[in-house]
């Protein structure tokens, strides 16, 4: 084991446990029966718990395909299909909940493979790797400070060390209360960081959470601080599929589902939910309709205000839900993914993944023909390459093959071969279906449990009590929706981790 992993486990980092599971019989000892909305990583994190303890469960995925946010289809290209996706994903190794539901298709999670690097570029510094840092806090920190290129000790007397403080002293509840109508960039700013420290080390990790500094609540940067860097021994080092995700996660979990007689049908959007003397009933809009005791709602929050816009009798059943529906049904910025498929390559010591600092548009680079195996494969076909780009937090307004241009023209100014490359197809899009995580949001934000008995919320926008983001509270939030389901039902829960649950310096301020 590493040092810094030896060093961190002494002071507490390592995997805690939330929830301990069991507590019931093997499988529901009487029927049951739960619809889940939603077949993304919450939504379908739900069903494989439930159809495993014998909840006939139904997953409905108004998509033609599974995967939501981390969806992948065919792509009809000019010299044949291949598989697209929503965009790549770092599989970050502190993500207990979310790599749990995948040992389910594959025990060692062997079609995860280790990245190597994780380099931020800029026009106007040197390269900062991430990459290669000891993986355990406090050694990954110590590292930091003192081999960062961006940040010399020198910085450091000119920094504010007291408002530094909060990074290293999350609390699940006082840091919310302190810092959660701050904004992240009055945070950055009072550090007094140099610039570039600021632009190289900060900025680019705020904005892969899918919300601008300005608009984003400073307590919610101080949890993802602790989430990524300061509170887990896996460090910053992640994996990703060497297949689509279809191939490699959503067409395995769907068999399983299956194999537990669970049922997934995509295609199927819910319009509407009313709450019947027997449980609950949503209609479908193909006029379909589906009634079960139990109800999970994972969808994305835009979606998610929608459905409870559209099912008027929730006013009487879960009026707080349907309160917090206006504030939280208003997504982030929108973010752009443009794929282009390029003649010819970028030169061979670029990184799989870069983020990107300070760019007007650009956010990462990633190579998917370094990657994935059927893109390697085009790659060596045809000499080209698979070149994804990505603006977590864009203009809004602003058409998608016109922020894929922007962003393809910003990524000559870091790496000026790719000027020479000739574009043979492009597949550009732009959404807005990320939570927002404005100032003061953690008051209206709901948690997995509503007002209204046997309904629950799943998401990467639904509040968990503990240290979690993005995939891994998307699981995480899955899985406590049916452990309640399975508690009502007198059947064993399933384990919930989590990384270290409070700062380093938590209990001394
Ligand atoms: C470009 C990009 C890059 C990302 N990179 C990373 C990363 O590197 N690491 C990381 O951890 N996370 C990353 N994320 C975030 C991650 O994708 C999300 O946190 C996660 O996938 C959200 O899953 P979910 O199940 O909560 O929601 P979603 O994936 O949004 O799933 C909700 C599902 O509900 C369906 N739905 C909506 N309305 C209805 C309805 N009425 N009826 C039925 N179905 C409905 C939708 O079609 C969708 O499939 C990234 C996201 C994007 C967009």
């Amino acid at each position: 084991m590493a040092l810094s992993r030896v060093v961190g486990r002494l002071i507490g980092v390592r995997q805690h446990v939330v929830d301990p599971g069991g507590g019931g019989a093997p499988r529901v000892p009487r029927a049951a029966a739960a619809v889940v909305v939603g077949g993304g990583i919450a939504g379908m994190s739900a069903a494989v718990v439930l159809a495993e303890r014998g909840v006939d469960v139904t997953v409905l995925e108004a998509a033609p395909t599974l995967g939501g946010r981390l969806g992948a289809w065919p792509e009809a290209l000019t010299d044949g299909a291949q598989r697209n996706e929503h965009g790549f994903h770092a599989f970050f190794r502190q993500y207990y909940n979310w790599r749990s539901i995948l040992r389910r298709v594959d025990p060692d999670l062997g079609f995860l493979k280790p990245v190597p690097g994780y380099p931020i570029l800029s026009e106007q510094w040197p390269t900062e790797e991430f990459g290669k840092l000891p993986p355990a806090p406090p050694a990954n920190l110590l590292a930091l400070l003192l081999r960062s290129p961006s940040l010399r000790l020198a910085d450091l007397s000119g920094m504010d060390r007291d408002a530094a403080l909060p990074l290293l002293t999350y609390d699940p509840v006082r840091t919310y209360a302190e810092f959660d109508r701050m904004t992240s960039d009055e945070l950055l700013s009072s550090l007094r960081l140099p610039d570039r420290a600021r632009a190289m080390l900060f900025e680019v990790f705020s904005h892969s959470f899918f919300n601008h500094e300005a608009e984003m609540s400073a307590a919610e940067l101080i949890a993802q601080f602790h989430f990524y860097l300061l509170g887990n021994p896996e460090g910053l080092a992640f994996d990703c599929p060497d297949e689509d995700y279809a191939t490699a996660i959503w067409e395995p979990l769907t068999r399983h589902v299956e194999k537990h007689a669970g049922r997934v049908v995509t295609g199927v959007a819910a319009a509407r939910l009313d709450r019947e003397p027997a449980g609950w009933r949503v209609t479908a809009t193909d006029g379909s309709s589906y009634a079960a005791g139990h109800v999970v709602l994972a969808v994305d929050p835009p979606a998610l205000a929608a459905l409870v816009a559209a099912s008027p009798g929730l006013a009487a059943v879960a009026p707080e839900l349907v309160a917090r529906m206006p504030a939280f049904g208003r997504p982030g910025p929108p973010y752009a993914v443009a794929r282009y498929w390029m003649d010819g390559d970028v030169r061979a010591e670029r990184a799989v993944f870069s983020g990107v600092s300070r760019q007007p548009t650009l956010d990462s680079v990633t190579l998917y023909h370094r990657l994935e195996n059927e893109p390697r494969r085009w790659a060596e076909r045809t000499g080209g390459s698979v070149v994804e780009l990505h603006a977590y937090a864009c203009e809004p307004d602003v058409p998608a093959d016109e922020l894929a241009e922007r962003m393809r023209a910003e990524l000559t100014r870091l790496w000026p071969e790719a000027a020479g490359l000739r574009v043979r197809e492009l597949r550009a899009r732009v959404a807005a279906q990320a939570p927002a995580f404005t100032p003061g949001s953690n008051a209206w934000r709901p948690g997995v449990r509503t007002d209204a008995d046997g309904l629950y919320l799943a998401g990467d926008g639904i509040a968990t009590g503990f240290p979690s983001a993005l995939m891994e509270r998307s699981a995480a939030t899955g899985i406590l929706a049916a452990n309640h389901i399975l508690r009502a039902e007198g059947a064993a829960a399933e384990p919930v981790r989590s990384i270290r649950p409070r700062g380093l310096l938590a209990g001394r301020r």
